[in-house]
């Protein structure tokens, strides 16, 4: 298996789980180690969805369910970016591709957000957000020198959620809506050359 046939078999995978009505814990779980299988390899994503902007990091659309249950996304850091303190709102799947990332959590403290721990990931490394097991976080590339990718997996279309970002002394909630930096998504089905090569033409 090779290039986009990865990202088409996560895609099952979420599609799969997602019909099967599984609870949170099993999409973190299963989904999880199918996100694990998918980051395991980084010879899949196409280089228009791993270009990192000089000013500030991107999130590309890589595929949204139809219904808009789930997305997946590859997030793409420069050197030195990083997002502001954010929640999810939904459950939010992590796994590292290619160079390494800081995760910081934070929860409410009097009045304010405190800051809890970090958590680095490397290639290969899955981690998990969402409203019941700790929502609020701030990443950032750990890398000063190169980009760093991640892709992501969501449970709605993430870019279009209403969203907050928070000030940390005050504990603030400000509205947030990420969107997409790209307007064309990852072409999955053009599957002709397996038929050809089945067909023997
Ligand atoms: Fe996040």
């Amino acid at each position: 298996m090779d290039g986009l046939d990865r990202l088409r078999r996560f895609v099952c995978d979420l599609t799969r789980l997602t019909d099967a009505g599984a609870g949170e814990p099993e999409v973190l779980q299963d989904a999880g180690a199918s996100l694990r299988a998918l980051v395991a390899a980084d010879d899949w994503l196409p280089p228009e969805f791993a270009e990192p902007h000089p000013a500030q990091y991107r999130q590309y659309l890589l595929y949204c369910d139809p219904y808009e249950r789930f997305s997946v996304v590859s997030f793409v850091w420069g050197p030195g970016q990083r997002t502001p303190v954010h929640d999810h709102t939904v459950w939010g799947l992590i796994g590292m591709l290619r160079g390494s990332e800081i995760s910081r959590s934070y929860a409410p403290a009097g009045g304010g957000l405190l800051a809890g721990a970090a958590e680095q990931l490397r290639p290969g490394d899955v981690t998990a957000v969402s409203p019941t097991i700790g929502d609020i976080h701030s990443v950032e590339n750990a890398l000063a020198d190169r980009p760093s990718i991640s892709i992501h997996a969501y449970g709605a279309n993430i870019g279009a959620v209403g969203r907050h970002v928070f000030v940390l002394d005050t504990g603030e909630a400000k509205p947030f809506v990420s969107g997409y930096a790209n307007r064309a998504v990852p072409n999955l089905w053009d599957r002709s050359a397996e038929t050809r090569a089945r067909l023997g033409i």
